[in-house]
């Protein structure tokens, strides 16, 4: 039987993506990978529209945000973490255990992070000089207005750091544009490449704090070292990096800028909008009530008397792979992973399985309405954001 995985990373493979991972292992002193180096910091740039380097730090998503925390807070920095779900307060507790002073602000999972938020945590903490925010809240759905967020600050104003570990290569993200300081992402996600890779990306203001800055308490994830590196000609990585991650990366990247980055931001956020018309018409809440603040990438939907987890077995047993709810969540939502190239086939397929599957779990749902969910698909092949 075939296996689709629907989970919010790692994600299915492009066959050109798992076939570079079969040759040769090259050398990281190598000519061969200085020059594959320098090809994923200009597409990795390419996408983010900004000239700055974009430091590759082996290992995952929260390998990335430790650097960015051990490297910029610490004992004697204040900082105020924004969380509205587990991946804002994962940040919190990194920055926590750097030693850092932290001003938790929480918002109610299921809602976004607006400006007047992070306008007011700003206001309460004058003193702050690090603010950690998350682009798109996984674990529920929610995908943050971070260029709004952005624009609302005054310009003096603490270093923002950005959990993009999800964002990145679903949705518009311009972090020079936007005045955001610092990003932390991943391979496994929105880029479609396998896990292996953390992905920074430093503003100029942020590299500015790093050179003046005290040594960083860490030689593994210290950015000043990866940043050297990448300012010389031949551009070089500090430490071994997972070469074949790396060039499963650069043929990702690829594929994403040849079919336009433009293109497949509109093409997730239709297949999550015409996803979520068809969950509702079935009768089934969205957790994330704002249509406008729904992740492009990812969409948390609720189960009715806490059996969520009964119908994600019940998917799971005909060859739907999902995620459940985390935390307090566990049973409430299941949530299903939409970062690749889903269309109109695999809307088709969730809400057949999915109605299938709650019926299987004695929960009775209305048949998706399909033309209804069809005129909302064709509606939203248009070119979004206002950034564009
Ligand atoms: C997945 C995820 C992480 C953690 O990433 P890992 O690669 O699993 O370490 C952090 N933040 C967000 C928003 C995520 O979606």
């Amino acid at each position: 039987m075939t296996r689709y995985l629907f989970t919010p990373g790692p994600v299915p493979l492009d066959g050109r993506v798992s076939s570079v991972m079969a040759e040769p292992v090259a050398g990281h002193r190598s000519r061969e990978f200085a020059v594959l180096l320098l090809r994923v910091q200009n597409r990795l740039r390419d996408l983010l529209r900004s000239a700055e380097p974009v430091p590759l730090i082996p290992g995952s998503g929260t390998g990335a945000m430790e650097a960015l925390a051990v490297n910029f807070t610490g004992p004697g920095s204040k900082v105020i973490s924004v969380s509205c779900g587990v991946f804002g307060e994962r940040f919190r507790e990194i920055a926590r255990r750097c030693g850092a002073e932290v001003a938790p602000f929480d918002i109610e999972p299921g809602r976004p992070c607006l400006p007047e938020d992070v306008l007011e945590a700003c206001r309460i903490h004058p003193d702050a000089d690090v603010l950690l925010l998350t682009h798109n809240e996984t674990s529920t759905g929610v995908c943050n207005p971070l260029e709004e967020i952005c624009r609302a600050l005054p310009k003096e104003r603490p270093l923002i750091l950005v959990d993009a570990v999800s964002s990145l290569g679903v949705v518009p993200l311009y972090p020079e544009k936007w005045g955001v300081d610092a990003l932390a992402s991943c391979s496994q996600k929105g880029l479609m490449a396998p896990p292996g890779l953390g992905i920074c990306w430093l503003s100029p203001r942020a590299r500015e704090v790093l050179s003046k800055g005290r040594e960083a308490p860490t030689v593994f994830f210290d950015l000043k070292a990866f940043l050297s590196g990448l300012e010389r000609e031949e551009p070089s990585v500090p430490y071994t990096p997972p070469v074949t991650v790396i060039r499963a990366l650069d043929a990702a990247l690829d594929g994403i800028l040849q079919e336009g980055s433009r293109k497949r931001f509109t093409a997730r956020r239709r297949f999550a909008r015409s996803l979520a018309a068809g969950m509702e018409s079935m009768g089934l809440k969205l957790f994330v009530e704002q249509k406008e603040h729904r992740s492009p990438g990812v969409t948390a939907v609720e189960i009715p008397e806490n059996r969520a987890e009964d119908v994600r077995k019940a998917l799971s047993d005909i060859g739907l792979e999902t995620a459940g709810g985390q935390g307090k969540l566990k049973g409430r939502i299941f949530r299903v992973g939409h970062f690749t190239r889903e269309d109109w086939p695999e809307i088709c397929l969730i809400l057949g399985s999915l109605w299938a599957a709650c019926r299987e779990a004695g929960i009775s749902l209305r048949e998706p309405d399909l033309k209804n969910i069809r005129e909302v698909y064709e509606r939203e092949d248009v070119p979004c954001g206002k950034s564009l």
